[in-house]
């Protein structure tokens, strides 16, 4: 009982501001099928890459991370809109590249899902993404100084980290946040065939091959955007990572994410209630 009221009142609220004209009512278009029950490992990976980014000081109670699914490469899994570091199981749905639920149940969306559906869409490479506002990547996105390499364990940044201007795609006056399909068009377009692109007074888009490997370059972002900020305040020169260095650095590297991955993914899954 207390579940449908609620729902009610879900949807209530919604049809108030679509009739407001204030959101798109997703609910209106028809559920697409799914793709099937993904993989049991790969939804505890996704479990795991939430409360590990929280652990991780990248996302807090906001930011989101996706997988694509296993079954098909036009669906992919995030939580309902709750807290990263609240997320188990049973809180994953599965999403369209349109970014539309195939089961929604009146549970509440990331209102910025929109980022990983046009992101899947357009990178057949990319397997995982991770949306934050990982706070020492913002002076960075509001200055127009580079995000660039200061070490080997950011090396993945050597092809530059481009920076989305919402003001160019949403026009003037945007709440800022990625709230259309369109504004991920744009965004997946800022980012390019990168790895991260950061979005200027908001936070930062990051992608990888695997849910690992987004969380890995996650974390090392942030402590790079860290340690840059801390080397130019020093007033010397700062000496970079070349583009030479920087694809051997991340080759070498790439064969080592498993090791903190395995550590994280012990340390988060610890947390999960019954564990
Ligand atoms: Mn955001």
């Amino acid at each position: 009982m207390e579940t449908v009221s609620r729902r009610e009142v879900l949807i209530g609220s919604a049809a108030v501001l679509v009739a407001a004209g204030r959101v798109r009512p997703a609910y209106a278009q028809a559920a697409p099928p799914s793709a099937g029950t993904a993989d049991t490992a790969l939804v505890e990976d996704l479990v795991a890459a939430n409360r590990i980014l929280v652990d991780q000081g990248v996302v807090d109670a906001y930011g989101h991370v996706s997988v694509r699914h296993d079954k098909a490469a036009d669906r992919y899994l995030m939580s309902r809109s709750i807290a990263p570091e609240l997320v188990t199981a049973a809180d994953i749905m599965e999403y369209d590249l349109d970014s539309v639920p195939v089961d929604p149940r009146g549970r509440a969306l990331y209102l910025e899902r929109f980022i990983h559906g046009e992101i899947y869409r357009v990178r057949p490479d990319v397997r995982a993404v991770v949306h934050n506002h990982s706070p020492s990547v913002i002076p960075f996105g509001a200055t127009g100084v580079p995000l660039r390499p200061l070490y080997h364990m950011s090396a993945f940044l050597w092809p530059g980290v481009p920076v989305f201007e919402i003001r160019s795609a949403g026009g003037a006056a945007t709440d800022m946040l990625v709230r259309t399909l369109a504004l991920g068009q744009a965004l997946a377009k800022t980012l390019g065939a990168g790895p991260v692109a950061l979005m200027r007074g908001h936070g930062a888009v990051v992608v990888g091959g695997s849910l690992p490997e987004a969380v890995f370059r996650s974390v090392y972002t942030e402590v790079n955007a860290r340690l840059q900020a801390q080397a130019m305040a020093l007033g010397g020169s700062v000496t970079y990572l070349d583009t030479e260095e920087a694809k051997k650095a991340q080759a070498s590297v790439a064969g080592t994410i498993g090791r903190p991955w395995e550590l994280w993914k012990r340390k988060a899954l610890a947390t999960l209630p019954g564990k």
